[in-house]
Parts: structure tokens; sequence; C-alpha cells
């Protein structure tokens, strides 16, 4: 068993991170599992090192440990994403090689259009204008607009379903609701959701926790992983947490920053408000990553998203 925490560092880690971290840690360790730190600084300028070494650093401090990961090492490394781009490339040449992959000189603005169909998320479903281009057209559109183009993935029309872990049965058909998505981006970012499957399998990873705003990315993952011929791990999402005010968690709240609370509170303050907000430790008691251990079950925790109430912190 193999459970991994897979955030990326651009800024001091907040309260909705902790807690990611320390479900990740708790459902893993209850089973006996490893755990695996993989830094995602896809986005380099958005997430420089020092913010990912303030976090291992931070993570410590709370209790939580890894196995594997950027200062420890481990047969699977290196750890930071920004240093495996040949293992994204090699995944997309398979994907291509499946005739699945193709051009995509829309602009920001275009994809953006008024008339474009959203998502509930308020995402744009990208609408297949360049999915039919031949290699002709394709040429052509590169030297009239002088850009190198984005990649996208094809989408099959068909209904994708999952049970995750903690929030049930969910489906989505991708074609309908998503459109082919993005596998790199026209500045030759690779995306999130093909870097994420190459290295959890890469990895080893047995065990996905993360909050409930990635799982409507779970449905191309595992188109993802079932192209690429990889095994998929289980998944389970967890509800967010909010301010007192119901807004989602942000640089903004102060407060929920550990940069403040690490002046405030010890980390067994922290992890134990935590864990009662998140419906597995009886009161709000300090109590250590390894004793909450004991308490933890998934069935506690609530499905719905959690507010983090005035002055618990
Ligand atoms: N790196 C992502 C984030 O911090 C999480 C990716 C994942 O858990 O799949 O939001």
């Amino acid at each position: 068993m193999v459970g991994r925490f897979a955030p990326s560092p651009s800024g001091r880690i907040h309260l909705g991170n902790i807690l990611c971290c320390l479900l990740a840690w708790l459902s893993a360790r209850q089973q006996e599992g490893q755990v695996v730190l993989r830094i995602e600084d896809l986005d380099t300028a958005r997430c420089p090192r020092r913010y990912a070494r303030q976090m291992e650093e931070d993570l410590r401090w709370l209790g939580l440990d890894w196995d594997r990961g950027p200062t420890v090492g481990g047969p699977d490394g290196p750890y930071y994403q920004s240093e495996r781009t040949a293992l994204y490339q090699a995944a997309l040449e398979k994907l291509r090689g499946l005739g699945l992959v193709y051009p995509c000189f829309c602009t920001r603005a275009e994809l953006h259009a008024a008339s474009a169909p959203h998502r509930e998320d308020g995402q744009v479903v990208y609408a297949g204008t360049c999915r039919a281009l031949t290699a002709a057209q394709a040429a052509e559109k590169r030297r009239l607009t002088g850009r190198e183009p984005a990649l996208r993935l094809r989408v099959p029309d068909e209904e994708m379903a999952f049970t995750d872990g903690h929030m049930g049965l969910y489906r989505e058909n991708l074609a309908r609701n998503c459109g082919d998505f993005l596998l790199r981006r026209s500045d030759g970012m690779f995306a999130y959701q093909l870097a994420v499957v190459v290295d959890d399998a890469a990895m080893g990873v047995t065990e996905v926790v993360r909050g409930a705003d990635l799982l409507d990315s779970t449905p191309r993952q595992l188109l993802l992983y079932r192209l690429l011929g990889l095994p998929a791990p289980s998944f389970f999402h967890f509800p967010l947490l909010l301010s007192a005010d119901g807004r989602r968690l942000s640089k903004r709240d102060a407060a929920a920053g550990l940069d403040v609370l690490r002046d405030r509170c010890t980390p067994e303050e922290v992890l134990g408000r935590l864990a009662y907000l998140a419906g597995f430790n009886p009161s709000a008691a300090p109590k250590s990553a390894r004793a909450l251990l004991a308490d933890f079950a998934w069935d506690k925790v609530p499905q719905a998203d959690i507010r983090i109430p005035d002055g618990l912190f």
C-alpha cells in the first residue's frame, strides 16, 4: 500500500493542505503503507523551491513523515515534477502513437468566448474547434499564428464511472462535460492531468487522497490510466475547508496559514482541531498525528464542505 502527498507549494501551506496531508498520512499509516512526497511544481514560476523546502519543514513540525521524497530520496525519484518532463514526454508519445493527440491553436480569448459551453464549476468545455484539422491545415495555422500549438487528447463519447472511497459513485461523460482536454500547453508546460497519472503510476501509488475540488478531474485521469495501460489507484476525495463565512480558503485567510499558526499553536493543537472539524477527534483537544491513528476512520468524515468557525485557531 502506497499513499502520497502531492502538493503544489505556491506559498506557505494552509489548513486545507494540512488536512490533505493528515488524511493521506493517517489512511496510509493505518494500513501500514508507505508515504511518498512529490512536489507538483510544473508551474515553476508559481512554485519556487524555497516554498517546497519550507513545506517539508512545516510537515516535519506537524509530525507527518514520509518514506520517499525530495530530501530523503528513493528509487523512483526525482520527486520534483519539474525534473520529470522526460517521463511526461514519453507518455505523450505513446498517446500520439494511438492517434489520440492533436494540436490546438485556439487562443485563451477564443476558448473563453461567451458562447462557449461551461461546466458546472465554471470551466469551459472545449468545443473541438481544432479536432478535425488535417496535418496540412495545422501546418498552415502554425505558419499564420507563428505560435507553438497546445496539445489535446481526443476523449471518447462514453460514460466514465468510478466509486470514490469516500464520496461514492461518480460518473461523467468527458465528451459532453469536458471536451478534449489539454496534455501540454502552448508554452510547453505539461498538464497536471497527464503528469499526475504518470507519476502516481511510476511511484507505485495505490491510494490517492485529495480535496473534493479534484473529484471531477478523476474521470480524465482514469481515461489516461486506461490509454497508457497503467493500473489506477483507489481514490478518496474529502470535503473542502471553508472560512467561517463560507468562502474557499485562500491566501487572504491569514489565520489559516502555517506562518501565523506556528506562532500561536503547537502541532498537536493544529492537528487536534483539524481532526475535530473533520469528524474524527471527539473534541478539539490537542492530539499528535500518531495518537490520531486510533481515532481516524473514513466513515466519520463528512461529505459536505466544512466551515472553520471563527476563533477555533
Ligand atoms: N498538486 C495538486 C494540488 O496541490 C494535487 C494533485 C493531486 O492530489 O492529485 O492541488
